[in-house]
């Protein structure tokens, strides 16, 4: 049953879909001991090599802040999808994960993560952990990362693949849209799915000078959108393309 769902899933996502703490620390010893664990057939080489290419395609599309690329280059994204999906892993396309969520596609990670502009130290807030992998991206940057996902299946598998692959962001299992109070000011907020309007808890989460990325809008489409927080009670705002994401829902399940 699951698998049949999940393939007609996949054709959909790879047919029609074409257009669209601690700082963790990478531990490279983890993963070599790990790589027994993978399901893929691929030697551990040709799996950089293909994340290397990833990042390349990426930089023809017009990714240009070398960090987020350099991160993308090194993580292995087959890691973050089901076993039937790995072929797909390197190709720039989202794919669905369980509970009917994506991994958005490694073009929309990574303009979002440049849009966040993001110095290694800074606190980060990712809103929709889902399968992980913008965590990785934020934790090779070198961020303190904070992630909350509202579906405690999802934030258990990620937090099962971060950590094995080294990584160790805080990861919440919670609504997004209380944020973490008890950890803020975050430097950036990085929403992951789309809200209808701006969160008030996560602006008010903001530090001054700090920037929250976020795709806003309805279930049509939305609007990249970067919100600076200018002072106490200022708030600047630009967008910057349109975009799909999974909508940004209330509560947990
Ligand atoms: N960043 C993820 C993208 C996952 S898709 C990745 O790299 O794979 C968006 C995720 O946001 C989904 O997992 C969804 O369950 C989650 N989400 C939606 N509303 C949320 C909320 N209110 N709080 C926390 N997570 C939420």
């Amino acid at each position: 049953m699951r698998t049949s769902r999940r393939e007609i899933l996949l054709l959909f996502f790879v047919m029609f879909y074409g257009t669209l703490t601690v700082t963790c620390i990478p531990q490279t010893e983890n993963k070599q001991k790990e790589k027994t664990d993978t399901l893929m057939a691929d030697s551990a080489q040709n799996k950089n090599e293909k994340a290397e290419e990833l990042a390349k395609d990426l930089k023809r599309k017009g990714i240009r802040d070398e960090r987020v690329l350099a991160a993308i280059a090194k993580i292995p994204r087959e890691q973050f999808v089901d076993k039937s999906l790995i072929e797909y892993a390197y190709l720039d396309r989202p794919l669905p994960i369980e509970e009917g969520q994506t991994i958005s596609q490694p073009y929309t990670v990574a303009f979002q993560t440049e849009l966040l502009q993001l110095k290694p130290g800074e606190k980060v807030l990712e809103i929709g952990t889902g399968s992980g992998y913008q965590a990785a991206v934020l934790c090779e940057m070198g961020a303190e990362v904070y992630s909350i996902e509202r579906y405690e299946e999802l934030y258990l598998t990620a937090k099962e693949t971060l950590h094995r692959l080294g990584y160790h962001p805080h990861l919440f299992f919670g609504d997004g849209y209380e944020g973490l109070p008890e950890e803020a000011p975050f430097d950036k907020i990085l929403i992951t799915a789309a809200p209808e309007v701006i969160p008030e808890k996560l602006k008010e989460q903001l530090s001054i000078g700090g920037r929250m990325v976020l795709p806003l809008g309805g279930r049509h489409g939305q609007k990249m959108t970067v919100v600076r927080r200018t002072g106490e009670d200022r708030y600047s705002q630009t967008t910057h393309g349109d975009f799909i994401f999974v909508p940004m829902q209330k509560g947990t399940e």
